[in-house]
């Protein structure tokens, strides 16, 4: 089976009444994009670039700087030969602390994490996005902001890129003036008032790991309530195809880059719902391009608009399961 799956690298992504769709990788370091070439990825679609952070014994004091971060970034950029590749900033806190040793907040998930940390440490943010522009001369980059809920984060952001954007200039430094800034949504709240982001961003990437996480109100790590996290809860499919829909009519590209993205027995349900583009880990890619393939949207579009009618969880997981049939 994956003899045959690895016939599918080179074979365009198309359903079969052949609407394209665009397969991105998650990495976590330059070294994955070989990778994410060898399945076939048209770009990436997160880079989570806190793996750059971690692991250094890691105080604030002992990130890397601008140039070692510049490098990293060019070398994912290089190494993709020219196609788009999107750099998530700094998403540490919660379950993935860059300091292990200092003090951990009661509820960590909801504390200062991501982009809270970031906009908390103005030095190490600015650092970190000119580091990424310095890249953008290279090759197709973009910008993904994670955990942003408030219409201040946004704005803030945006000036700190400005900002960072009007040091390289007095200095000479080139960069993709036109370098595309997106959000990841992943706090109901974000979904909920989309158009305080579509107003704002180029583009949207839906994180369903916290999205779910936050929604269901279960901690994604804690295992006693893992039994719970159920990404067809009739809650969930609502929110993100609703998240799909509005993102898409406001004319941006929506991207779903959490494990749901990777999920071949939720590939169906997505196109369904109406997502051209998934970003998910390259091993899972050809089980998701296999799906593309095999998939009629118009059967599959119709069906799913009954399955997000459904409040009966036997009856969604039944109906998601007989997508695979049609
Ligand atoms: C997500 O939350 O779905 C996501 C893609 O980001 P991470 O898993 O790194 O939090
Ligand atoms: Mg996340």
């Amino acid at each position: 089976a994956r003899k045959r799956l690895l016939k599918l690298k080179k074979t365009p992504a198309v359903t079969r009444d052949g609407t394209p769709i665009t397969l991105l990788a998650n990495i976590e370091l330059p070294d994955d994009c070989p990778a994410a070439l060898d399945a076939g990825a048209s770009g990436v679609g997160l880079f989570r670039s806190e793996f750059l952070f971690m692991g250094r014994g890691a105080t604030v004091l002992k990130v890397p700087s601008e140039d070692e971060q510049f490098e990293q970034y060019r070398k994912a950029v290089v190494a993709m030969k020219g196609r788009p590749v999107t750099i998530r900033t700094l998403d540490v806190g919660a379950d993935k602390p860059l300091d292990p040793t200092e003090h951990t907040a009661l509820n960590p998930a909801l504390g200062l994490r991501a982009i809270r940390y970031c906009l908390a440490e103005p030095q190490l943010f600015l650092t970190q996005l000119r580091a990424i522009l310095r890249a953008s001369a290279f090759g197709k980059v973009r910008i993904l902001i994670p955990m942003l809920a408030h219409a201040f984060e946004i704005d803030q952001t945006l000036s700190m890129i400005e900002q960072a954007k009007a040091q390289l200039r007095e200095e000479g430094i080139k960069y993709d003036p036109a370098v595309e800034v997106g959000a990841m949504i992943e706090i109901p709240a974000a979904a909920l008032a989309l158009p305080m982001f579509v107003k704002r961003m180029d583009f949207l990437s839906i994180g369903t790991n916290d999205l779910i996480q936050y929604l269901l109100a279960i901690d994604r790590v804690d295992y006693e309530v893992a039994h719970l996290y159920n990404p067809l809860h009739p809650a969930v499919l609502m929110l993100i195809a609703q998240t799909i829909a509005t993102g898409q009519k406001a004319g941006l590209d929506v991207a779903v880059c959490g494990e749901m993205a990777g999920d071949a027995k939720l590939t169906r349900l997505l196109l369904g719902m109406g997502l051209r583009e998934f970003s998910m880990h390259p091993a899972q890619l050809l089980a998701v391009k296999q799906e593309i393939l095999n998939s009629d949207l118009a059967a599959i579009t119709s069906r799913t608009r009954r399955i997000l009618r459904s409040i009966e969880p036997n009856e969604i997981a039944a109906a998601v399961e007989q997508l695979q049939s049609l």
